[in-house]
């Protein structure tokens, strides 16, 4: 089997989930383009945990986790089944980290917000890996790349982050053109995938005022090593989608490996 590519897509507001836009328009055809996947592993801005856990719920639950949205959101399901049989891959992957398992958590809007959209029938099974808030960058980047043989094994690695996401300063969609230091940081962050830079992406505080605006905390941006740690040497990867929502929301997508 042929290597499958990895991901990482930004999610944006959980309202993507049920408004068409251009972000979700082309998730949808990125998704067309793949080969089908046997499973998704994806890792998710919004479950941060002690330690590193991975979902192992048969059926797993979609999680609302948000508030202040219209009740159509609060309805919306994905059904999609979890994979226990995955989950213990992982675990052996990222031996001798104890990888915890969680039967609890199910999928996030992180991930099913972008999955309605990419896989809208639900039947490829979905784990989530969650993010160990007491890691570094770089601890988190060599954590990932162990899991580099699942794309020969037929899962999709998918990153459910935003390389801007600053909610404090965000706009109204009505607002003006988003702010300097919000492209400049997309910017900054497209070339250096475009170059492999993954040193300076995994240190990217150094960038400075722009980092610190455009990721204030660093949950969002943090699924992007996730992916990039899937990239080998000589492995191409691209930016197909680029563009700000809302002013202060980097929809940056991240492709390692080609289709
Ligand atoms: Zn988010």
């Amino acid at each position: 089997m042929s290597s499958m590519p990895a991901l990482f897509l930004g999610h944006g507001s959980p309202m993507n989930a049920i408004e068409p836009g251009e972000a979700t328009k082309f998730w949808k055809t990125l998704a067309a383009e793949l080969p089908r996947p046997k499973a998704i592993l994806c890792i998710s801005a919004h479950w941060l945990t002690r330690g590193t856990c991975v979902t192992t719920a048969l059926h797993p639950e979609t999680i609302h986790d948000f508030g202040g949205f219209p009740r159509a959101l609060h309805e919306v399901q994905y059904p999609a089944p979890g994979s226990p049989s995955l989950a213990q891959r992982i675990q052996q992957l990222l031996s001798p980290v104890a990888v915890l398992e969680d039967s609890q958590w199910g999928l996030d809007h992180g991930t099913w917000s972008l999955l309605l959209h990419m896989y809208p029938e639900a039947d490829i099974p979905v784990v989530q890996l969650s993010l160990d808030v007491k890691l570094r960058n770089a601890e988190h980047y060599a954590l990932a790349s162990r899991l580099q043989t699942l794309r020969e094994e037929g899962v999709l690695i998918l990153g459910s982050g935003n390389v801007v996401h600053n909610l404090q300063l965000l706009q109204s969609a009505a607002a003006s053109p988003p702010p300097a230091w919000a492209l400049e940081f997309e910017t900054i962050v497209k070339a250096a995938i475009l170059t492999g830079d993954h040193q300076a992406l995994i240190e990217y505080h150094r960038i400075g005022d722009t980092a610190r605006l455009a990721a204030p905390t660093s949950e969002h941006y943090l699924p992007l090593l996730y992916v990039l740690a899937q990239q080998r040497p000589g492995e191409a990867a691209k930016v197909p989608f680029t563009g700000i929502e809302l002013g202060t929301i980097s929809m940056l997508c991240a492709q390692v490996g080609s289709i």
